[in-house]
């Protein structure tokens, strides 16, 4: 079976050549994709014929336009999250949040059906992988947002009037354990005549796959990196990240170091704060210390890091505490005065469960 979604407008073309059609369809068809089209018989401008022709093959499962059902959609209270359960085509399921925020909106998305990286704290990989999403099957998820917030507000699927700004590779699975695919879906949501999306406007998050930054470095630079560090020494991160034992901090900071020296944008290093295990006082003095260590001027790359403090999220199955406000607070205090930029993420999403951490193979 053949997405249409996974296929750039070469590929695309090459589609309708190949069934017989002309190839200006393609740039057609992707037209109605991107603004959100969920079936042919929405492509007002394709001949009626070319429709059924292409709605009868989508029948015989020869081709699908995503593929993604709506299994559930739950909305926070205050309405600036909301959380979707998709079934892709072969039963597997996955969870996706959009987040509206006064500029404009977000979607977080999943790469991985599960996940395999064993992180303690993390809903995400409980059962583990099932499989890798397509690079349509993540972009599916984008516009099945775009398609979410053009029809609460009634507007007509062909209107500029809400758009999805920002993008955030951090819903469940570990991106560069997909990495072509996820690279493709960057690709495919940048294209002109896709969704138009800087890269600039999209982050990544991963737990650290050494070999894979670098290439990330090379091949993706204006993408955002994002770093799940959440330990400042060996010991303890691999206590709560088994993936630091493949690759220890010795190894992952000179490599994300060097990711910011050679595309010098600034690199986000999350630390999920969480009672009695990684908040106290001279671990924070520990974490500024290490990214002194690694950024500084001599380095090339003085000043672009900055910490994401996030109040661990409560996994019902894992039996871990976010630390307190207070303790929060004095955490962030700690690394500034060590001049160590440090942000507390606004949580979003918590009361649905669609909070970091807390996105999870479906239960239906
Ligand atoms: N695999 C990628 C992306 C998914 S997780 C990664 O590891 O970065 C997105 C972020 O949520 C990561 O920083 C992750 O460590 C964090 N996270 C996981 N479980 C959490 C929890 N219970 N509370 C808060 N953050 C959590």
């Amino acid at each position: 079976m053949i997405n249409l979604l996974d296929l750039n407008k070469k590929e695309l073309e090459d589609f309708f050549v190949n069934i017989g059609e002309k190839k200006f369809r393609a740039q057609q068809t992707r037209e109605w994709i991107y603004r959100g089209a969920r079936d042919f018989s929405e492509m007002k401008n394709l001949p009626g014929e070319l429709r059924n022709r292409l709605e009868k093959m989508q029948e015989a499962g020869e081709i699908t336009l995503g593929g993604l059902k709506i299994l559930d959609m739950r909305s926070a209270s205050d309405g600036s999250t909301a959380k979707f359960l998709f079934e892709l085509h072969d039963g597997n399921t996955i969870e996706t949040v959009l987040m509206r925020y006064k500029y404009g909106n977000s979607v977080c998305v999943s790469s991985q059906a599960g996940c395999r990286m064993g992180c303690r704290f993390c809903a995400s990989t409980l059962l583990g992988l099932q499989r890798n999403l397509t690079a349509g099957e993540i972009v599916a998820q984008v516009l099945a947002c775009l398609r979410y917030v053009k029809d609460e507000n009634d507007y007509p699927l062909s209107s500029n009037d809400e758009r999805i700004g920002h993008i955030v590779i951090m819903g469940t699975g570990e991106p560069l354990d997909n990495y072509e695919n996820v690279k493709k879906f960057t690709e495919l949501l940048n294209a002109k005549d896709g969704l138009d999306l800087s890269l600039r406007n999209i982050t990544l998050s991963t737990c650290g796959l050494v070999p894979v930054i670098k290439k990330f470095t090379e091949e993706m630079p204006q993408v955002n990196l994002a770093i799940s560090l959440h330990a400042s020494n060996n010991t303890s991160r691999s206590a709560l990240m088994p993936v630091n034992d493949a690759y220890p901090i010795d190894e992952l900071m000179p490599a994300v170091s060097a990711h910011a020296r050679k595309t010098g944008r600034r690199v986000t290093f999350e630390y999920a704060l969480t009672a009695g295990v990684n908040d106290s006082e001279k671990q924070a003095e520990d974490l500024a210390n290490l990214l002194r260590h690694y950024f500084n001027h001599q380095a090339g790359n003085g000043g672009l890091c900055h910490v994401n403090l996030i109040p661990l999220n409560k996994v019902e199955e894992i039996g871990m505490e976010g630390s307190g406000r207070k303790q929060v607070l004095a955490f962030q205090k700690k690394l500034e005065d060590m001049g160590i930029p440090a942000t507390i993420r606004r949580e979003m999403g918590a009361d649905i469960d669609a909070a970091c951490g807390q996105l999870r193979l479906g239960k239906k």
